[in-house]
């Protein structure tokens, strides 16, 4: 193995604490993203930090020079706001994985991690709020969530071809739901429980006690804490995992649910407004973890109290530092 480990997106949410936790292992990391470092959710001097655009077949080319490992975390993605809404920005997404596998058989890569998602999973299996936990085969027949779902699920054929044709050793995690400090929290892009902490705070700190919340509060979810992302997506990168594994919560809760937790950690009741003509998704999703503990023996286990208390905190901080004329 050659000694430098590529993370692409990593001025992203996971993948800025993918690189804190890969240079910590001591590894020697080169951090990849199309924004201007300004714009990086978290920046380590001890990477090498690029800003390159992927979907260039020369920029991945670059990228890969004297790499053993890639995790390709970059995708032009957000929540359902955003995604329900930029179905072909979604899918151009194809074209930085392609290229980045075309790179890393060129360049020797030993081994390949793709970040898929949750919504390569048929719509017909999620459309009860009490919901059967997915398994992974339940992706087929293929039905997922339009544009981003079709290019996650397109992606993972993709790794599992390059491995069979040209032997590239690839991974394939599907997460669920990803929630933390340094996601992203307002701007369009932000999922349910960086949302509802930001109009929670907002309600905490401007005295305004009422929330509007996106469909009828009943839908339901799962969420994945940041640590149990990174500790799995690390972990599976090791395993011989060969297929696409989930890599989700398996703890399932409404949305409604989700605010009563925040508003608790907040100290404040809120009066909830519901918006049901806001995109929302799939009725109910939760993940079934039995491929993952029988592989790894672990499954993501942050409650989401304890999760979401300290995104809360930091959320609750980046309110708190706009200027003042941006609370109002
Ligand atoms: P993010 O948006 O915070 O990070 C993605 C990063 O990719 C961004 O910083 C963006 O600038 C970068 N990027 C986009 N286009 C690029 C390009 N052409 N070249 C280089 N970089 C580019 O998202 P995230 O939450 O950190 O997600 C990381 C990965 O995990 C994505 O592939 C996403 O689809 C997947 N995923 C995330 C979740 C979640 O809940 N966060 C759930 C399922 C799947």
């Amino acid at each position: 193995m050659t000694d430098v480990t590529l993370v692409t997106g990593a001025g992203g949410f996971i993948g800025g604490h993918l690189v804190k936790d890969l240079l910590a292992r001591g590894e020697a990391v080169r951090a990849v993203d199309i924004k201007p470092e300004a714009e990086w959710h978290q920046v380590f001097a001890g990477a090498e930090n690029r800003r390159a655009d992927l979907r260039e077949p020369g920029a991945c080319a670059e990228a890969v020079a004297g790499v053993g490992r890639v995790y390709n975390l970059a995708s032009d993605m957000g929540g359902m706001g955003f995604i329900e809404s930029h179905k072909a920005a979604c899918m151009l997404s194809v074209l930085i994985n392609t290229h980045l596998l075309q790179a890393s058989v060129a360049a020797d890569v030993e081994r390949f991690f793709f970040g898929s998602s949750a919504c390569v999973y048929a719509a017909e299996h999620q459309t009860s709020p009490d919901v059967i936990p997915l398994r992974e085969e339940d992706a087929y027949p293929a039905m997922p969530e339009d544009g981003y779902g079709w290019e996650k699920l397109f992606s993972e054929r993709m790794c599992r071809h390059f491995t069979e044709d040209f032997g590239l050793e690839t991974r394939v995690a599907r997460y669920h739901n990803v929630y933390g400090p340094h996601g992203t929290f307002e701007g369009g892009r932000e999922k349910a429980p960086a949302a509802i902490c930001r109009k929670v705070a907002e309600a905490e700190l401007l005295d305004r006690p009422e929330i509007e919340i996106w469909g009828d509060g009943k839908q339901t979810r799962s969420f994945t804490y940041i640590d149990d992302c990174v500790h799995g997506t690390l972990a599976i990168m090791d395993s011989d995992l060969s297929e696409p594994v989930n890599l989700g919560s398996a703890t399932l809760v409404t949305i409604d649910d989700l605010v009563s937790i925040v508003e608790e950690i907040a100290g404040i009741t809120l009066e909830r407004r519901y918006k049901t003509d806001a995109p929302t998704g799939v009725r109910g999703r939760n993940s079934d973890n039995t491929k993952l503990r029988d592989a790894i023996g672990w499954e993501p286990n942050t409650t989401l109290r304890d999760g979401l208390e300290v995104t809360y905190r930091w959320v609750r901080d980046q309110v708190r530092a706009r200027p003042a004329v941006a609370l109002s």
